[in-house]
Parts: structure tokens; sequence; C-alpha cells
């Protein structure tokens, strides 16, 4: 394989950071995990090859997991140099993986433009929504920044760069896999950026995330969480994959939810919970809505009774998210009887709620959290460029 360990630092009980080469690659080559099946019969129709090639190379890269198009003997060679001429097999190696004392592990992951994008896998005792699970969750970024500005997170901080290609996605799957060994079985799409202003990619890498000739993950244990952009929730409300919906909800009237997240202002509660309604017409799931606790922002329990009207509504169910801080950012999260006595509100009026007690922490992998500290840039770029030519 083509990545180098270059550095390794020594493990302290809390940390462990290794550093790898970025792998070259050329900005104008497309990356292999980002095209469907379809896709690959129409290249190969294209360049004059037989349609089963399409399932051959799916099968290399997805069930045989090569690194490159050398690998794949049962193409001709000069069908594997067009290959290679055309494509990468993005896996783009993690320039730094950090673990947490629980388990939690945060990929720094460069693209091929040098951005950089994090993702986080999560041990398997503890899913996203709380609830015990015997799979390993991988939360995934869908874009580099966030353009909506919600005063909590991290992660719009620096503003928003750029969509993650389908490939990109798949990518951060595959590598995590690749790099750790494990399979993962359970997505989130709730690290960096809005999946839903991602529309035309998300759904791609959905697609192939899915697809049994791709990743064959159950459309079941995949989420996509969105800050609200309500004509998006009903346009994936209509894909025919029975995956799950999670609300960034966070505020449970108008008045409070927009003093936090200012898409409010372009679709209010009332136009999101029309979306939720179409999407309830479309999926079997029950509907997630996430609510961070703010203290003195969100978290009175008046709020928590129109919270439980709302939920009710829609029959969904409702995770509870105390505050991770936010370094710069002045929010907190409420003390843990200020935290009980929402919950109670929830339960006494029969809805399913859970408080998410967060894993990874330690080492800044908790939900909202995802951003690039701006001090890893000019490390990392030493790194890059003391490496041996
Ligand atoms: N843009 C999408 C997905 C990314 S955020 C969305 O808004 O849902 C994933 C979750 O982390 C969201 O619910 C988000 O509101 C939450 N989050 C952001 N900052 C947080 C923080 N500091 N503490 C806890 N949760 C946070």
């Amino acid at each position: 394989m083509d990545i180098t360990i270059r550095k390794r630092v020594p493990p302290d009980l809390l940390r462990f950071t290794f550093y790898f080469l970025p792998r070259e690659a050329r900005m104008d080559q497309t990356p292999a995990y980002g095209m469907t099946l379809d896709d690959w019969i129409e290249w190969m129709e294209e360049h004059d090859q037989p349609k089963f090639r399409a399932k051959q190379v799916v099968e290399w890269l997805f069930q045989k997991r090569v690194t490159s198009f050398d690998e794949m003997t049962n193409l001709s060679h000069d069908l594997r140099e067009q290959l290679k001429e055309k494509f990468t097999i993005g896996l783009l190696p993690s320039v730094r993986l950090t673990g947490s004392k629980d388990t939690t592990r945060k990929f720094l992951f460069r693209l091929h433009d040098g951005r950089l994008i994090e993702t986080v896998k999560i041990p398997a005792n503890a899913n996203f929504d709380g609830e015990r699970s015997g799979r390993i969750t991988l939360c995934v970024s869908s874009q580099v920044g966030c353009a909506y500005d919600c005063k909590f997170c991290a992660s719009g901080l620096a503003g928003f760069t750029r969509n993650l290609s389908a490939g990109e996605i798949v990518g951060q799957v595959m590598t995590a896999e690749y790099e750790t060994g494990d399979s993962i079985r359970n997505i989130v799409f709730m690290g960096m950026g809005e999946p839903l202003a991602n529309l035309t990619n998300l759904t791609k890498a959905l697609t192939i995330l899915n697809a049994d000739w791709g990743m064959n993950l159950g459309a079941r244990h995949m989420t996509v969480s969105t800050s609200g952009l309500a004509p998006q929730i009903e346009k994936l409300a209509k894909i025919p994959m029975q995956i799950r919906l999670a609300i960034s909800l966070h505020g449970a009237t108008d008045k409070v939810r927009e003093q936090i997240m200012p898409v409010n202002k372009k679709y209010n509660i009332n136009r999101l919970f029309d979306a939720l309604q179409v999407w309830l017409r479309h999926k079997k799931q029950m509907i997630t809505l996430e609510y961070i606790l703010i203290e003195g922002i969100n978290d009175s329990l008046d709020q928590a009774k129109i919270l439980a009207m709302r939920a009710n509504s829609l029959h969904a169910k409702v995770n509870l998210i105390p505050y991770n801080t936010v370094e710069g950012l002045p929010w907190k999260r409420p003390d843990i009887p200020a935290q009980d006595a929402f919950l109670n509100v929830l339960s006494k009026a029969n809805i399913t709620a859970t408080i998410r007690r967060e894993k990874g922490h330690d080492i800044d992998a908790a939900c909202g959290q995802l951003r690039l500290q701006e001090e890893d840039l000019p490390s990392l770029e030493a790194s890059v460029s003391d490496s041996p030519a």
C-alpha cells in the first residue's frame, strides 16, 4: 500500500497520535469510490468494453478491497492502464489518528486538494442515540466547514469551503475500516457540514454505501442529521431507501430556536414539521429529534413541555445532548439535576427520550466539536514538507 508511517508519537494514557504521509494524487482524476455500478457500466460502454467489466471493478473495490488498479488481475493490461489514468482509488490515508480512553477514534483526513476533514469512530457499546448497541458507528462529514452558522457549533466557525464528493464520503468509511480493521455497520451524518445542503452527492454516497455490490450497509443503519432544510427533507423522503432521519431541533419555539439556529428564519418550525410529515408518509422508521441542552438558552421546563407536544405530533423520539463546550464559545451545559428535570417532563408525557452521554470528549471528538483547529495546519504542513522525497 502507498501509506508510509512516518512518525510515531509515543502513546500517553489518554492520547496517541500517528502521522501518515498523504498519497500523491492528481486533481484531474475521478475518485473510484464515488462511482455507482451504473456509472461504471456507462463508462465501460463508452470505452468499448463489455458490461460485465463494471461488475468486476466494483468487486475489486468493495469486496476484495484492492488499493490499486494493478491488482485487478482479471482486467486486461490496457484497460487497467486506462483506469489508472482516469481514476484514483481514493483511499484517503489519515494524516492523523487520535484515540481516546473510551476507544473513540478521531481521523483527520487530507483530501486531494489539501483540505482536511474529520471522521469519528464511536465504540460499539454506545451508539449515537444512547442505546446499547453491538455495532461500531462512524460519524462522517459531508462538507468541508459549514455555512449554517449555528451559534453553538464548532464546525461553522471557520465558514464553509466546499461540498464533499460522493467518493470522499464513501472514502471515509472505506478508509476507517481499512485503517482499524473493524467492520463499520452504522453510519451517522453528524460530522462536519450540513448533509442536506449537499443532497446530490449525499444521495449518491448513500446508494453506494447501501448497494449489495457496494458496502452493503443496511439503510436502517444510516442516519442523516439535518439542521432542518425543509425542501431537501421532502426530496430525501422520496428516495427509495429506508434511511433514518435526525433533526437538530434545539429549540421548541421559533423564538428560542432562531436565536441559536439562523436556518430557522428561512424554515421555521411549522414549515419544518410539514416536511417531517412528508417524511413520515414515505418512511417506516421513527424520526429522532435532537435537542442540545444549553444552560439558560433552551433548557427551561416550558421548552420541555412544548418539545413533548411537538415530538408527540410526529411520534418521534427525543435525544437530549448535554452541550459540549467549544473553545471560544460562551455556552455551557446545565447541571445534572436540571438535565434530569428536563428529561422528566418528556418521560411524563410518554415520549421516548434519552440523554446521550457523549464519548470522545478528551480528544474533541464529541458532537459539534469537529472542526479544523488552525494550529493543526502548520504542524501538518511541516510533517509533510520535511518528509523524504
Ligand atoms: N448539520 C447537521 C449535522 C452536523 S452536527 C445537523 O445540524 O444536524 C451533528 C449534531 O451535533 C447536531 O445535532 C448539532 O446540532 C450537534 N452539535 C453541534 N454543536 C454541538 C455541541 N457543542 N455540543 C453538542 N452537540 C452539538
